[in-house]
């Protein structure tokens, strides 16, 4: 045993007699197990998400004691080597006081009891190694137990007991309602000049999902995020910016985050302080007499920049409170030192600006404390939202000093919005994800949710170009600013964007259409082919999903043949899956794509045979919804070879893999070596703003003119084009179809690695940021695997990664994330998806036990 470990367990040992011996007294006692360690505890799983049946085994070790120590053996064994052991400790508290209630009192000391015990082992094990230098078994838990002393004692002494008293449905601070009390009845000197009122101050929203953060440029470059809101404040006349107590914000997560155990990253997201945005070198006043509590001059460990604290006495209990003042100027504060006196109105500071308060826009955090906790010279300011008990109950609403009502913009709770949601609603629109997400603001490849926690979004192709992009999104403010209207009058916004969206074409499709979803592109493909072959019977392939609208429902087998489905109507003519991994023909026959085509000349010739003419075949040269194929080499060009002999059209549905996704090539089409006749777009190309494109060839546009007009109120319009001709834009600028076939193709391989290390993983497939894991609970029979498909994307998501299922049995799961996407984002989808695979739970052949 080292020194410095002697000296671990001595002041351990000085803490215990400190905190614990003089309430011995006031402890309950009774008979405890005295040793409830994982390895002593039995579950009975149900499928993967559900345990029942607990039970304890070994009873060796029971005795008479205090009854705290089953928890404190418990909740110590639980820490060992966890990344937040009181987080860990919490939940265990939290569990342990709903079936068996706690006394204050050991909340009070439940945290010196479980450091006690982990000293017990390691003090035990030095002593065993001396006896029993051979016996490995007997030193098994000492390293662990070591490592977890030394984390517990880096956590500030008074943070346990706080968290665990909320962990117990108790007030976290005994005394929060006393200083709020006396803040209520005290008058306090303005912290600023002039003196801050709602006159005088405008209130920002910073909330995940609020409108004052701006796009991501604006949030993370704090010049900009300067200009922005000084802007607002000189427009409405404020002296002042405010920024809300208790607020859950989407400002921080370029912050280093905590990785927990079970809950995967989070990041600081909830603000305890006020924001007093004001010109730099704004004198800062104490609102009260005080002493200074602590200085610090630089950047704190907490990313104040130059902070002040106070501590104030309160004259009746004689118990302190604190205040925070942080982001000031360097120079500022250097009259200051740990206990100078300061009166009510006294200067302690000044706003720093940007260069030297932390990095920020200049503004001053004001915090209120009512307890220290043990931190020195700083305190948090932004905590994780998990844990807004704990901290709000130690963080008093500043502006009970200030005296500015600040109304609350506290957005309705999950549960609220799903029940508004199933009121109003219908039920057919169906929530991802058994614990669903309310997600509230975006960023490039990342959502965040309404705790702050930010989730990798790795299957919205939609935003194709990045969530929320900022040169999209100014584009659609700048021209809805000018003018929306139809495409009644010449506007060179749809000419100009209809020009660069067919130079992306190989030459016959010339012609566009524009619409508002893909849905819309593919059912006026189907008239324009209609119109064109005087035709209406249609080929499909097996698993495919063309749109919601009537006409798209009766040619997507994935709908017909799905629940609630009726079935093909009569004109329509399905033809097997191209699926060489586990269709009609797979991988090992020679030309698999040749032998899929006949199938399709095959049904030409039933359609033939019946005297009936042939309006079209629809395809998705990659499939989406039906598993995430790469169709094998030759089936579309031989396939649009017969169905043109036959007289009929070829459409290309690139509403999913279109604008460069699969990285080789820009449309999904090109993969094949073909041509069609009508291409259909949606999804990506407008990057979120609803639009859709037809593009075709002269000899069919021609034909659709019938006398009929076709109008459509929206499609086409200055505001979409805008934002269309702009994605290609961002698509050129920013070499995306590049970046996916490079980072995609490193993806794949990564994904191959993970097929050899998990037997779960059947195929591996696709292209670009275009992926399918396909999941088997074995590789013979290619028996599918949705339960562990479901359990994985569930977990996933836990671990802040967005990923879904597909396929027929929904045992694929999809890869295609917005394509801004980053090498070190796919590294961690690698690394965790990994980890989640070696999930034990996993290994459970069948989940329902
Ligand atoms: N075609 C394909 C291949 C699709 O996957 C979808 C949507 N999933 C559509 C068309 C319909 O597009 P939207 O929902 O935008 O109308």
């Amino acid at each position: 045993v080292s020194e410095g470990q002697r000296k671990i367990i001595k002041r351990c040992w000085e803490r215990w007699k400190e905190r614990v011996h003089p309430v011995l007294a006031d402890l309950r006692i009774s008979v405890v197990h005295n040793d409830a360690n994982d390895h002593n505890v039995i579950i009975k799983p149900h499928g993967f998400f559900e345990a029942s049946g607990f039970g304890l085994v070994d009873f060796g070790d029971m005795v008479h004691t205090y009854t705290l120590s089953e928890l404190a053996i418990g909740a110590a064994y639980a820490c060992l080597d966890k990344p937040d052991p009181l987080q860990t400790a919490a939940s265990i508290v939290k569990g342990y006081h709903q079936v068996f209630p706690l006394t204050e009192i050991e909340t009070q000391v439940l945290f010196e009891c479980m450091v006690m015990r982990l000293c017990m082992s390691v003090v035990n094990a030095a002593r065993q190694k001396q006896e029993m230098p051979e016996n490995e078994y007997l030193t098994i838990s000492e390293q662990f137990a070591w490592r977890t002393l030394g984390r517990l004692e880096q956590i500030p002494v008074g943070l346990p007991q706080v968290v665990f008293r909320a962990s117990a449905g108790l007030p976290p601070h005994p005394h929060k309602h006393h200083v709020e009390a006396w803040l209520r009845t005290h008058l306090a000197e303005s912290i600023v000049p002039p003196e801050l009122s709602d006159k005088t101050s405008l209130v920002f929203d910073f909330g995940v999902g609020g409108t004052d953060l701006g796009t991501e440029d604006v949030v993370l470059d704090p010049e900009k995020q300067a200009t922005y809101l000084f802007g607002k404040m000189k427009q409405e006349n404020r002296e002042y910016g405010l920024g809300r107590h208790g607020e859950v914000r989407g400002m921080y997560h370029q912050d280093v985050f905590k990785f927990t155990g079970t809950q995967g990253p989070q990041w600081r997201a909830l603000h305890l302080g006020i924001d007093i945005y004001a010109q730099p070198g704004c004198p800062v006043f104490a609102p009260f007499d005080g002493i200074v509590y602590g200085v610090q001059n630089n950047d704190g460990p907490l990313d104040y920049g130059p902070t002040v604290i106070l501590e104030h006495r309160m004259e009746d209990t004689q118990d302190s409170f604190y205040t925070l003042y942080g982001h000031l100027g360097t120079g500022s504060i250097d009259s200051l030192g740990d206990g100078t006196r300061i009166q009510a109105g006294e200067q302690i500071g000044a706003i720093g600006d940007t260069r030297e308060n932390g990095g920020w826009p200049p503004h001053l955090h004001f915090q209120v404390m009512v307890d220290m906790l043990g931190y020195e010279g700083t305190f948090p300011g932004v905590v994780h939202a998990s844990e807004s008990t704990i901290w709000l109950g130690i963080c008093p609403d500043p502006s009970l000093i200030i005296d500015v009502p600040i109304e609350s913009n506290e957005i309705p709770s999950m549960a609220a919005t799903r029940k508004d949601r199933d009121q109003f609603l219908s039920p057919s629109l169906s929530l991802a994800y058994r614990k669903p997400l309310k997600i509230l603001r975006s960023a490039g490849q990342y959502l965040y949710d309404d705790q702050g926690r930010r989730y990798l979004d790795c299957v919205n192709n939609v935003a194709h170009v990045g969530h929320a992009n900022p040169k999209i999104v100014a584009v659609a403010a700048n021209q809805m600013r000018v003018l929306n209207t139809n495409t009644r009058y010449l506007h060179d916004n749809i000419v100009e964007y209809a020009a660069r969206l067919t130079a992306r074409l190989p030459p016959p499709l010339q012609i566009c259409f524009f619409v508002n979803s893909g849905s819309e592109a593919n059912d006026l493909a189907l008239r324009l082919a209609q119109t064109h072959t005087s035709a209406k019977d249609i080929i499909v392939l097996e698993g495919a999903y063309h749109g919601n609208l009537s006409s798209l429902i009766e040619i997507s087998p994935y709908k017909f043949n799905g629940p609630g489905g009726e079935g093909p109507p009569a004109h329509v003519h399905v033809v097997p899956t191209p699926d060489v991994y586990r269709g009609l023909y797979r991988q090992h026959e020679k030309n698999p794509g040749s032998l899929y085509a006949d199938k399709v000349r095959e049904e030409i010739e039933h359609i033939q045979a019946k005297n009936v003419p042939l309006c079209a075949f629809v395809a998705e040269p990659l499939m989406g919804v039906a598993g995430q194929l790469i169709l094998p080499e030759n089936f579309l060009i031989e396939s649009f070879e017969a169905v043109r002999g036959a007289g009929g059209v070829c459409i290309a549905d690139e509403v999913q893999i279109g604008f460069g996704r699969v990285g080789t090539h820009f449309w999904g089409f090109e993969t094949q070596g073909c041509i069609p006749d009508i291409v259909t777009m949606g999804k990506p190309i407008g990057n979120g703003h609803p639009l859709g494109a037809v593009v075709t060839t002269p000899e069919i546009a021609e034909s659709f003119l019938t006398g009929m007009e076709y109008f459509n109120t929206f499609g086409g319009n200055p505001v979409s084009c805008a934002v269309g001709k702009a994605v290609l834009e961002v698509i050129e600028e920013q070499r995306l179809q590049e970046r996916a076939h490079q980072l995609g193709t490193k993806l794949l391989r990564e994904i191959q690695v993970l097929k050899g290390k998990h037997e779960l993983i059947g195929d591996v497939r696709g292209m670009g940021f275009f992926l399918g894991i396909e999941l088997v609970l074995d590789r013979d029979t290619l028996e599918p695997a949705p339960e562990h498909a479901k359990y994985i994307v569930e977990r996933m998501k836990d671990f802040g990664i967005l990923l879904s299922t597909d396929g027929p049995y929904h045992n694929v799961i999809k890869i295609k994330p917005p394509m801004v996407i980053t090498e070190e984002d796919l590294q961690f989808l690698c690394d965790t998806l990994d980890q989640v695979l070696q999930d034990s739970v996993l290994q459970l052949r069948c989940p329902t036990i």
